[in-house]
């Protein structure tokens, strides 16, 4: 069974026209403490004394419980929250459609503000709950700079980068939507691990090239990994890049989460033509940034992602090029079936050739997974998306889908 919520009511409609009308608050989270400290302080809310404390006390409703109105911090006086709600918010954002699949996999389209875009954006984040784990994927950016020739985002053009704080909705949303956040229920009925969290993976492997909105990704990484608050393992944060090579090491020292790369070519003439970043960026450079990455060992590897595309790139002298290539570099290999879109004039390898390509790569002593496509039955029940704002054809929508569930990542 197949589910789809519209979660637009009138009521939310006129909620939204009323925060639409009102004096712009400013937003909470997203925020380092010291940035927090400073919104509490200057907007005279907060005395500079009671700022640290302050800080304490709303990062841990924020970030440990969960809550999205002041009014629920009940240690906090009433007239300091009256005084909060006033100046900030920490509302969450629009979910517009919720999807939830008969394998369990659930899909939201969130609707964030222009913020310079002249209209709203929308975006979507995707949760694959597994046997002993939910993996979370979330979006960078509103489209992307890059131009990859197999992947529909790269045939739309970059409408805005994602803040700090949208970044977080989206995993915060998804945490309210499972009742994974301190005295919530699960949904009746949802998929999610027997044990453990619910959301206990992310991967930045939605729209969007992470490394281009690197300050924004970073912020929002690292309160998503702060140990007194929304507390995931660095290692259970993937962050996949099509190889912004300056930006890798950064990633690495910065922000210390496990570094996935879309590499899908093992020579720099078919890498050019799959992900032209690699004309500014070649293999080589892109290699010995991966061999350079903080923290790298066996025990933390590099995920190498390689789309299947039939007869470009999945010959066994591809096969063995590749594990040539990643020769001493810790590294897993996560192939993925080509998703095909309208107007690409690719196709998925067969899948004989994607378990021969497995084999050989396999017995060279990588682990090679392939994604099996999840949440198919959404993607072909999904709607179209509605009316006022900015948005993709429905043929896009599915292949962006189809992308973000089948390229998350093995961490
Ligand atoms: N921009 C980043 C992260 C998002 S893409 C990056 O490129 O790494 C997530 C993964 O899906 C990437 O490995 C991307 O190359 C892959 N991908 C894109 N289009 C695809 C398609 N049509 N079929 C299968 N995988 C695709
Ligand atoms: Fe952008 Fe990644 Fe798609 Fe390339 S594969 S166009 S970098 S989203």
């Amino acid at each position: 069974m197949t589910l789809s919520l519209d979660l637009t009511t009138d009521a939310t409609r006129d909620a939204l026209r009323a925060r639409a009308a009102a004096p712009v608050k400013g937003e909470l989270i997203g925020l380092t403490r010291e940035e927090l400290a400073e919104a509490l302080v200057t907007s005279g809310v907060v005395p500079e004394r009671q700022a640290k404390m302050r800080v304490q006390q709303l990062w841990h409703w924020l970030y440990v419980r969960g809550v999205s109105d002041f009014a629920d911090m009940f240690n906090i006086s009433k007239d300091l929250r009256a005084e909060l709600a006033k100046h900030f918010t920490i509302a969450r954002p629009e979910i517009v459609e919720e999807q939830i699949s008969s394998d369990g996999t659930r899909k939201w389209l969130f609707r964030f503000p222009p913020r310079g875009a002249g209209r709203p954006v929308e975006i979507e984040t995707v949760y694959i709950p597994e046997e002993g784990r939910g993996t979370l994927c979330i979006s960078s950016q509103v489209g992307c700079t890059l131009t990859c020739s197999f992947c529909h985002t790269g045939t739309q053009k970059l409408v805005r980068n994602l803040t700090a704080e949208e970044i977080l909705a989206q995993l915060m949303t998804a945490r309210d939507r499972l009742g994974d956040f301190p005295d919530r229920d699960t949904p009746a009925g949802a998929i999610v691990p027997a044990e453990g969290r619910k959301v206990s993976n992310i991967v930045m492997m939605g729209m969007g090239e992470p490394l281009y909105n690197f300050e924004a990704v970073k912020k929002a990484l690292l309160i998503a990994s702060d140990g007194d608050g929304l507390a995931l393992s660095k290692r259970r944060i993937t962050l996949s890049t099509s190889g912004v090579v300056p930006e890798i090491f950064r990633t690495g020292e910065e922000i210390g989460v496990m570094l996935a790369i879309s590499l899908h070519a093992t020579n720099d003439d078919l890498r050019d033509l799959l992900v032209p970043i690699n004309k500014k960026y070649p293999l080589k450079d892109l290699v010995d940034a991966c061999r350079n990455y903080p923290g790298l060992s066996n025990a933390r590897r590099i995920t190498f992602e390689y789309v299947m595309l039939k007869d470009v790139n999945d010959s066994l002298e591809d096969a063995k090029a590749l594990v040539k290539l990643l020769k001493g570099v810790p590294a897993k290999i996560n192939l993925i079936p080509f998703n095909p879109w309208p107007g690409t004039n690719y196709q998925c390898s067969d899948w004989e050739t994607i378990e021969k390509f497995a084999d050989y790569i396999n017995n060279a002593g990588y682990a090679s997974p392939i994604r099996t496509p999840r949440g198919r039955d959404i993607l072909a029940a999904c709607g179209q998306l509605k009316s006022e704002s900015e948005r993709m054809k429905k043929s896009e929508r599915l292949a962006l889908e189809a992308m973000m569930i089948a390229g998350h990542g093995e961490a």
